[in-house]
């Protein structure tokens, strides 16, 4: 009876020391990506529910600009610009940078690729050559 005894308390330290090893590996991995904005990015899209696309893909511009999910993509794109204007390359110790939509197609769940980095100058040009053309 006794031998049993001593039996399950190994195997339950066992496990609970498998579970601990698993919670530990498992925080890590959620840590990196937390750490790095574009990772970031996709891990939190990836989690959104049809509501939530729903509701982003229909707020207004504005409310939309104050999104968590907006701070979320802005991060990400300002990371892989490496926080330079996508056309004339000035970093954001200069001027302030914009993340600019190149398509809204895909709004709430942006790749990456719809978005880009611009100074103030050359995104108001962007829109002013855009819309020169509609
Ligand atoms: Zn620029
Ligand atoms: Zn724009």
């Amino acid at each position: 009876m006794y031998q049993i005894l001593i039996i399950l308390s190994l195997f339950i330290v066992f496990k609970l020391c498998d579970w601990i090893i698993d919670e530990v590996r498992e925080w890590k991995v959620k840590r990196d990506i937390l750490s790095d904005p574009i990772l970031r990015y996709e891990y939190y899209k990836g989690s959104y529910s049809y509501k939530k696309m729903k509701k982003l893909k229909r707020m207004s511009h504005n409310d939309y600009l104050n999104t968590q999910h907006w701070e979320l993509a802005r991060s990400a794109v300002l990371k892989r610009d490496e926080n330079r204007c996508a056309d004339c390359g000035i970093s954001n110790e200069k001027k302030p940078l914009e993340v600019h939509h190149i398509t809204y197609i895909r709004r709430g769940k942006e790749h990456l690729d719809d978005l880009m980095t611009l100074c103030q100058d050359c995104h108001q040009e962007r829109h002013f050559v855009s819309t020169a053309f509609e």
